[in-house]
């Protein structure tokens, strides 16, 4: 009674989490239903991720009608072919590794990102694709779309932006960013052991930084007279704004 009680209350769980949705949350129930209530059954300390697989899609179907949840690797995936249950299962569950994702504009809507030379402001003239691209903040490691129009010096100043950021990332390495996207189903079944799941799915996957809970103080307070050295470290001179990379504000 127990079991069931605990059951509900996770699928409950899963069920008000905006997060767990569509397949993911498909694959969430029939998870917690192998945890809690050993359906399909354990096999001692582990439960088999195709019997799971079974039980949630059938035996034989094949997915090539739906498209592929978007996990580390899935263009090679699509086209090879989209495989049976089992294959269906592991996308599901690759998908939801934890990692981070570059966010914001997507690629069709970058504007030029070039400054305006009597004007404040900057070009806003939509980007040509062939030039636009990710950059790297130095700062953050977050990757950001920067994008020039098709004149000429629009396409001059983009091609300065990407030479400086590529010389940024030389001397200022950047920091793997914080994981912003997946570990839907970890949060709802801490039981499981995912790291190594995810290590199996993406081979190049290692424990993503978290951000930091802890935000640093502005107050600092004074013992004595003397004054600490409050000027920050040196960091670098470029950083990214939404259209462009411009100057840090320290620099
Ligand atoms: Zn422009």
């Amino acid at each position: 009674m127990n079991a069931l009680r605990g059951h509900d209350s996770r699928v409950r769980a899963m069920l008000a989490d905006p997060d767990c949705c569509g397949e993911l949350l498909l694959a969430g129930i029939a998870l917690a239903r192998a945890v809690d209530l050993g359906d399909p059954a354990p096999l001692g300390p582990t439960f088999s991720l195709r019997a799971v697989a079974k039980a949630l899609y059938g035996p034989v179907r094949i997915f090539a009608d739906l498209a592929l949840p978007a996990g580390p690797g899935w263009q090679e995936r699509r086209r090879s072919g989209a495989g049976g249950s089992y294959d269906r299962l592991l996308d599901v569950l690759r998908a939801d590794i934890r990692r981070y994702v570059p966010t914001g504009t997507s690629f069709h809507q970058v504007a030029c990102g070039r400054p305006r030379v009597r004007t404040k402001g900057l070009c806003g003239r939509s980007a040509s694709p062939n030039h636009t691209r990710r950059l790297t903040d130095p700062l953050t490691g977050e990757r950001h779309w920067v994008g020039a129009c098709s004149q000429a010096a629009c396409k001059t100043w983009l091609a300065a932006v990407i030479a400086r950021n590529k010389e940024e990332l030389v001397d200022h390495p950047p920091p793997v960013p914080p994981a912003n996207t997946g570990g839907v189903l970890e949060r709802h079944l801490p039981e499981i052991d995912w790291w190594p799941l995810w290590r199996c799915l993406d081979e190049r996957w290692t424990p993503p930084p978290e951000a930091d809970p802890f935000h640093q103080p502005k107050l600092q307070l004074v013992l004595g007279d003397d004054l600490p050295d409050l000027r920050p470290a040196a960091r670098p001179a470029l950083t990214v704004l939404r259209g462009g990379w411009t100057a840090a504000p320290n620099a």
